[in-house]
């Protein structure tokens, strides 16, 4: 085969495809001078909430900011803990310390990397006060239980949906099982700007109403302040983008759905894990995340190839500096740990075409050949 190209991500062909409406959708908003908090903010709350199943959507300027104010409006702060995955982004971590509360960490399930459920109940004290489930790579994380464990422990649910815009779970959205839920607009996430956003979406018109205050300076209304708020106002033009890309979700949705089944047959009998399938949850794939014992030196291979790929994440949270303090030590969390060391992320973006999937599985088995490739710790 010939020697091609393969990025591990990219953004340009879709904005070669939607220049027009995009570019039209920003003269728009320059045009109509109308930038902080307008008509594009909000058409672009209503349908992500429509297309979400809830209620109710606030945009703000991030996922980490998404996070962070939905925690802050169900009334959690200092002295406060919340439950996480260990694999994660840091940032799910970030929005829990930038309230004030401090993040505890459970590990995740050696299968799909979300949260494992039967571990929350030996993380809970009587500080905890609320879960935050990450539907990591586009997988769903295991919601029925996680659910019923809090009801039954009067904890709050926040979504971290950042890279599962779409996906569902018992053929219900992610993002509507929560008491909140968060999402990411980062320029890569499934649903992407063409810069910082996020969105937050709920049922319960309470969390709405405080949020909503909390991202614009905790105001009421003008020049009335309730709350000590922040400025995480979604940006107008970034909304407009939105509003183009969001009619196109799940049609590029279903193609990484369909490039991950080209993944899948085309690896299939490699010494290589592939991404479990759960049979309750429609994953979105965000990233396509194999394992090998040989990670690095496969990533080199394909590097070599010209291939590019990612590590999510090459450093768990509870041994990054930045934590240090939480008092966790190596060996707490294994499965998180051997995730680290072993996963690699394979080129996954909607315009991914069939030659260049073929490309990279050809390349994964001669460089498994070369390698002479352990086989994987579990499968
Ligand atoms: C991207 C991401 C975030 C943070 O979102 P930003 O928009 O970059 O602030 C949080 N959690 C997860 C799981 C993410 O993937």
């Amino acid at each position: 085969m010939s020697e091609l190209t393969v990025p591990f991500v990219d953004l340009k062909q879709e904005y070669v495809t939607l220049k027009r409406e995009i570019d039209d959708a920003v003269s728009a908003v320059l045009e109509r001078t109308s930038f902080i908090l307008g008509a594009e903010v909000s058409s672009f709350e209503s349908e992500f909430a429509t297309y979400c199943e809830t209620e109710y959507a606030v945009g703000v300027d991030s996922g980490t900011a998404a996070i962070e104010l939905a925690l802050r409006a169900l009334g959690v702060g200092p002295g406060d803990e919340v439950i996480t995955a260990a694999n994660t982004f840091i940032a799910t971590a970030f929005a829990i310390s930038h309230t004030g509360a401090t993040p505890v960490l459970v590990d995740v399930d050696p299968k799909t990397f979300t949260m494992n459920p039967k571990l929350i109940e030996g993380a809970v004290t009587d500080r905890t006060r609320a879960v935050i489930p990450v539907h990591l790579y586009g997988q769903p994380a295991d919601m029925e239980p996680i659910l019923s464990f809090a009801r039954d422990r009067d904890l709050w649910v926040v979504e971290d949906a950042s890279q599962a815009h779409g996906a569902r779970y018992n053929g219900r959205r992610v993002g509507a099982f929560g008491d909140a839920a968060a999402f990411s607009c980062y320029p890569s996430k499934n649903l992407g700007a063409y810069g910082d956003a996020g969105i937050i979406v709920t049922s319960d018109e309470e969390v709405l109403v405080k949020i909503r205050m909390l991202r614009d300076q905790g105001q009421a209304k003008k020049h009335h302040h309730e709350l000590i708020g922040h400025n995480h106002r979604l940006d107008e033009i970034q909304a407009a983008i939105l509003n183009v890309k969001l009619k196109y979700l799940d049609r590029r949705n279903a193609s990484r759905i369909e490039i991950a089944a080209r993944y899948r047959s085309l690896l299939h009998g490699l010494p290589l894990v592939l991404p479990e399938q759960a049979l309750d949850r429609e994953a979105v794939y965000h990233l396509f995340v194999v394992r090998s014992k040989n990670r690095d030196d496969l990533k080199n291979e394909l590097g070599d190839r010209s291939i590019g790929t990612g590590i999510h994440y090459p450093i768990p949270i509870h041994l990054q500096p930045a934590y240090a303090h939480l008092g966790y030590e190596r060996g707490d969390f294994p499965v998180a740990e051997m995730a680290a060391n072993e996963i690699l992320s394979l080129p996954m973006f909607p315009t991914l075409d069939p030659q260049q999937i073929e490309y990279v599985a050809q390349a994964i088995a001669t460089s498994l050949e070369r390698i002479g490739s352990a086989s994987p710790s579990q499968s």
